[in-house]
């Protein structure tokens, strides 16, 4: 044997150099130790591994110079008399070990003879048995593990059906598990057993016509290779259909023809092939056989050539058995001295050191072939574990490992499953339905006859050419019969249109103007999306207005006409109150009379009100202001016509150039709350299915009048819908999705869209439930949004082909400029504090002009200015008359001696900063 070759098998084994250590030197084993070996009559590969499993530790000298020598009985498998007698004879001769049979029946006999005269059985079989007798261990995982494993990994692939192909009874106990699944909702089972023969197409076909896609295989490693072939011959072994095969042995079956069936094949081992030792056992077969043959001469086969058809699972498991027996025999002979005794099957002796060998085996942990080795108690293999194989474009790999401890362990990686998808989708022809809606799908015009997917063109089928071009696939374009979306009949559960095609597996794929919602992901798998969207209206575009009569007040908002007038109002009250309390706006009235009796204002409250309006409408009076304040009033007020004005004039300019449009309706409120205009959609898609299940009460009421319409408001499809709104003449409104409305528009100017989007959603690819492409479908779209190629498919379809750009915008209508609107209080609110800033100084302005007036004549006349004050302004608030008595000095006043009336008449006695003295 080669250095690397079985060293592997040679596990440490902690237990055994502890054992050496603590116990005392023990008295060398014999010679020779014989084991026993039984073998089914034909299994001679076991033989033959066990042969060479012996030879092999006789050569690596582990007990030094005792050897050990094989003494094998070939016994027909269901013969247990034969059985019993054959272990009869070899217990005769003296054997320290029973190794085998294969056979269950057969095996029983053996064990209970072992468990009589404590002789270890060593077993390497599948057996369901929940108790070993006391003498017996065995490698072979125990079935309620492995059940264990199957569960797990349904559960790991989140099945929710399954179909369980057996072939015996044993299949049904290593699937247990399954079979008493906790929670009876976890998943479907249905089971089938294989028939007799070679023909299960029968079976399968069943199978297939169930809709069942999920297998579970149980039957002997040289069936599963013939199962698989007829599977693949009635279409079973497709993308969508996934295996768990239950042989441990898969590695023995030629699965070239299944590795691109894009099926997802997995199983459990215990052994890999692939391992370096594994390797160079291999290589040295042949050898070893030969040796073998040379020494035992009783007419092994030779094998010539390296071949691993030999490694199943039990013959590793032989290998670690001869293995586990050697090293619990080196323990066992560190501990006491070991003879080998021959008994007889009829009398009372027993095996001394069966009971301390046993122990041994049970206490040994081996790193073997079949990884460790280590048993529980009862001789139950425990802390093992199996690798998850899966079968790819490279073959069988590992992807992951199984412990009872730990459950699956799945290693493999998105990316590494997505790229066996991408590989499995290379040259594939894919069939994709899907429904005509301009500009997603349509037919394409040409003189020329064309066939197959050439006869259609659009968007879909643009971006269908790039994703089929990134992922290298092929489809098969199939029109939906009916041209229905989709949509679940709530009483019979059933679905139409192109998701009917694709839940019965008509179709792999279904695309078009396609909207993702939460039933239909429930029922199929979509893609990420590709374009966003939402409901919108479709209507009539509203009428051109005649303008009416008055519409030279629509410039500004009836608010800001309300505001103007107090503002006019306002300033010209002031202005007469300023220009009353201002003395600078008491004239002379006849200036070549250099002293008047009386002065004269010419801010008459009707006065002020011509000046203001005259002002405002930019006409000017024949008044003009003297004092400072009365001029800022007129100043400002000035200011703020000149700003309304130019307002008014610009707004009015767009108003008569702007032909106004209007609409009975704004949105979809406005429909909701009349009759006159019918509204309706598409009979089989999401924006019916939309109304149908919102609880919003506008779109509620939207329902109940759309459902109750007669004749019906639902359409057959969006040509129709676009056709019914166009031939309504304003009576009907269509509710439709926003980017096929664009696309309408462009095209049919008598259109136009009524208001915003009512939701918002997202167009997708729709594939079968479950299928295997959709996260590498989804990451093309990806790929194609990323790079705007979607952006400019969009703009190719809907502006630049058939017709687009048609239809003018109605900005475009409005002559370039956009609506005109009247001017409201946040468009000039400005201009009004402005001119309320203007009266407030002009006020304070006044107000120091009167007082500076005041303060001349209190000096002047020694008059207390509070007297000044209060007369004069006793006279402004009086509000009578325009003309003011010219003030007299004290002197030239006889009256005002007095100093009764001045106020009370019309003699007034203090003179005017105006009057010429
Ligand atoms: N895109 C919709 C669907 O997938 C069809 C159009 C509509 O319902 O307005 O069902």
């Amino acid at each position: 044997m080669r250095g690397g070759g079985v060293s592997v098998g040679v596990g440490v084994v902690v237990m055994v150099v502890v054992l050496a250590a603590l116990l005392p030197t023990a008295r060398p084993l014999p010679d020779v130790i014989t084991i026993g070996g039984l073998f089914d009559e034909g299994d001679e590969e076991q033989k033959s591994a066990f042969r060479y499993a012996v030879d092999h530790v006789n050569r690596e000298n582990i007990l030094g110079r005792t050897k050990f020598n094989t003494y094998i009985e070939m016994i027909p498998p269901y013969d247990s008399f034969l059985a019993s007698k054959k272990v009869c004879q070899l217990v005769g001769s003296g054997v320290a070990a029973i190794f085998g049979p294969q056979s269950g029946q057969t095996s029983a006999h053996v064990q209970s003879i072992c468990d009589a005269l404590e002789i270890p059985h060593i077993e390497t079989r599948w057996d369901y048995r929940l108790r070993r007798d006391d003498y017996s261990v065995n490698l072979y995982p125990h079935p309620s593990s492995l059940s264990k494993a199957y569960l797990d990994l349904v559960r790991l692939f989140e099945w929710t059906s399954f179909c369980i192909l057996y072939e015996d009874n044993d299949g049904l106990v290593r699937l247990q598990e399954l079979l008493k699944t906790p929670s009876p909702h976890e998943f479907k089972v249905s089971i089938r057993q294989l028939p007799q023969g070679n023909n299960y197409r029968e079976l399968l076909k069943e199978v297939r016509s169930s809709g069942e896609q999920n297998i579970i295989l149980d039957c002997h490693t040289e069936k599963v290779g013939a199962v698989l072939k007829q599977a693949q011959q009635i279409d079973m072994m497709s993308s969508y259909h996934n295996y768990i095969i239950t042989s441990m042995d898969l590695h023995l079956i030629e699965m070239e023809d299944f590795k691109y069936s894009g099926s997802n094949i997995t199983g459990l081992r215990l052994i890999d092939p692939a391992r370096e030792e594994v390797v160079a056992l291999v290589e040295t077969w042949t050898e070893g056989r030969v040796m073998a043959t040379n020494r035992l001469s009783d007419g092994d086969p030779v094998l010539e050539q390296r071949d691993l058809s030999f490694w199943t699972t039990e013959t590793a498991l032989m290998y670690d058995a001869v293995k586990l027996f050697v090293l619990a025999m080196q323990a066992l002979d560190n501990s006491t001295t070991v003879t080998i005794s021959k008994l007889r099957c009829e009398g009372e002796e027993a095996w001394v050191h069966g009971n301390s060998l046993i122990n041994y085996m049970k206490l040994v942990r081996l790193v073997g072939y079949t990884g460790l080795i280590q048993f529980d108690s009862d001789g139950f293999r425990t802390d093992f574990t199996m690798d998850i194989i899966q079968l790819g474009p490279n073959n069988l790999t590992k992807v992951g490992t199984w412990s009872r401890k730990t459950g699956t362990n799945y290693t493999r990686t998105q990316k590494e499953t997505m790229k066996d998808v991408i590989q499995g989708l290379h040259n594939k022809t894919l069939i994709v339905s899907f429904a005509f809606n301009d500009p997603y799908i349509m037919l394409k015009e040409s003189a020329a006859q064309l066939t197959g997917n050439e006869r259609y063109e659009g968007f879909c089928i643009d971006l269908l050419n790039h994703i089929a071009g990134i992922l290298k696939f092929k489809y098969t374009l199939v029109p939906v019969p009916g041209n229905d979306y989709g949509s679940r009949n709530k009483t019979t559960n059933k679905w139409n249109g192109m998701l009917q095609e694709l839940i019965e597996k008509r179709a792999e794929m279904a695309i078009t103007d396609l909207t993702i919602n939460y039933e239909r992901e429930e029922a199929v798998d979509f893609t990420m999306p590709f374009m966003n969207l939402g409901i919108s209206i479709l209507f009539k575009k509203p009428q051109k207005m005649a303008p009416s009569l008055f519409s030279f007040l629509s410039p500004l908002s009836l608010e800001v006409w309300m505001y103007m007038i107090t503002a006019y109002l306002g300033v010209s009250i002031l202005l007469y109150i300023l220009a009353r309390f201002t003395p600078y706006e008491w004239q002379n009235p006849h200036p070549c009379d250099p002293e008047p009796d009386t002065l004269e204002n010419q801010f008459t409250i009707l006065n002020c009100l011509w000046f203001a309006i005259g002002s405002l409408l930019q006409q000017g009076s024949e008044l003009l202001p003297q004092a400072v304040s009365t001029r800022i009033v007129a100043g400002m007020w000035w200011f703020f016509t000149l700003i309304m004005i130019s307002s008014y004039t610009a707004n009015l300019a767009a108003f008569l150039t702007v032909e106004r449009m209007e609409s009975p309706i704004e949105n979809a409120e406005d429909l909701a709350n009349q009759d006159k205009i019918k509204y309706g959609s598409l009979a089989t898609g999401t924006t019916f299915a939309f109304f149908r299940d919102s609880s919003l009460p506008t779109y509620v009421r939207m329902w109940n009048f759309m459902k109750d319409a007669k004749p019906s408001v639902f359409v057959k499809s969006n040509k129709d819908g676009v056709k019914k709104v166009q031939e309504s003449k304003g009576k009907y409104a269509y509710l439709m999705e926003s980017t096929s409305i664009e696309y309408i528009i462009e095209r049919h100017c008598d259109l136009t869209q009524i208001g915003g989007l009512l939701d918002s959603k997202s167009y997708g690819i729709a594939l079968r439930n479950r299928s295997p492409y959709t996260s590498a479908i989804s990451s093309a779209i990806l790929a194609l949004q990323e790079t705007s190629s979607i952006e400019l498919l969009k703009r190719k379809w809907w502006s630049d082909r058939k017709g687009g750009k048609r239809c003018l915008t109605n900005k475009e209508e409005a002559g370039g400029s956009s609506m005109a609107s009247e001017l409201n209080l946040s468009n000039v609110g400005g201009v009004f504090v402005v001119l309320m800033g203007g009266m407030g100084l002009a006020l304070v302005v006044a107000i120091g002009e009167f007082l500076l007036e005041c303060w001349d004549i209190s000096r002047d006349d020694q008059i207390p200015l509070m007297g000044v004050l209060s007369n004069e302004l006793r006279f402004i608030f009086k509000c009578r008359g325009s003309s003011k008595p010219v003030r007299k000095k004290a002197s030239e006043s006889e009256v005002a001696s007095t100093g009764n009336n001045i106020y009370g008449s019309d003699v007034y006695n203090y003179s005017s900063k105006n009057t010429f003295t």
